[in-house]
């Protein structure tokens, strides 16, 4: 949990260079709602597009997943991430039509924090418990923050799911000396960043069962050995999904 403040004065600084970069080719693409110093998206993209600002809008709205079925972070806007856009259009009251254009984009500088982080979770949340921050996991720092962030917009699509309760990480990141002091599994997805122990308003079951849709491959809740006080999500390739109690 965090609040969010942001400079109004960047926010016009940045419009205004973006209004001034619009036209050029005899096409102008309508002006964003409003810029952000994280990232700006220039043009209102669909499906066919492909590159990097697909990858950073896919990481926005993974949260967005169908049933069982993350969205994938390749920079390719196929039927998956319209179908995405379209649930988070959904989700916000915005217009529905799979296109990523102002009014969404607006939506996510609403959300976006100027570090990329979405509006109700910080980094701070999910460093390791040790006081070793991102470090000495089984990967880089570095990939150990994409971890963590992409992790990150999910739980805000998750958080908004469930009616905007608060949600609270009591494990994010640890450290390999860490996940072995607190008798984590060898190799634990939490040694990558990759992984939540979620604890909240709502209930463990609540949040287990709507991770389903919200893009997360592991989740292991109550009924789950050690599992009966938290509710862990992670992000991995195949499905590992162990909530007895829940479903
Ligand atoms: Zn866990």
């Amino acid at each position: 949990m965090k609040r969010t403040g942001r400079s109004v004065l960047a926010l016009l600084g940045a419009f205004t260079l973006s209004l001034g970069l619009a036209g050029g080719a005899g096409v102008v693409d309508p002006a964003p709602a409003a810029a952000d110093s994280c990232y700006t998206w220039g043009e209102t993209l669909s499906q066919g597009d492909s590159g990097s600002d697909v990858r950073e809008l896919q990481v926005r709205v993974a949260g967005w997943a169908a049933y069982g079925d993350p969205v994938d972070i390749d920079g390719i806007y196929g039927p998956e991430t319209a179908s995405a856009v379209e649930r988070f259009q959904r989700g916000y009251g915005l217009a529905v039509d799979g296109i990523a254009g102002p009014e969404t984009y607006g939506q996510i500088y609403e959300l976006q924090d100027a570090d990329c982080t979405p509006a109700h979770f910080a980094f701070s949340e999910f460093t390791s418990n040790d006081g070793s921050g991102f470090s000495g996991g089984n990967t880089s720092t570095s990939n150990v923050r994409t971890n963590v962030l992409r992790n990150m917009w999910k739980l805000e699509a998750l958080r908004h799911k469930l009616g905007d309760r608060p949600l609270y990480v009591s494990s994010g990141f640890r450290s390999v000396s860490h996940n072995d002091a607190v008798g984590g599994a060898p190799n634990s997805k939490h040694t990558y960043g990759t992984a939540a122990d979620l604890t909240g308003a709502p209930s463990l079951c609540d949040i287990a069962r709507e991770a389903r849709s919200s893009g997360f491959n592991g989740i292991i809740g109550p009924g789950a050995a050690g599992h009966n006080d938290h509710t862990h999500l992670d992000t991995r390739s195949g499905r590992y999904w162990n909530a007895p109690n829940c479903f």
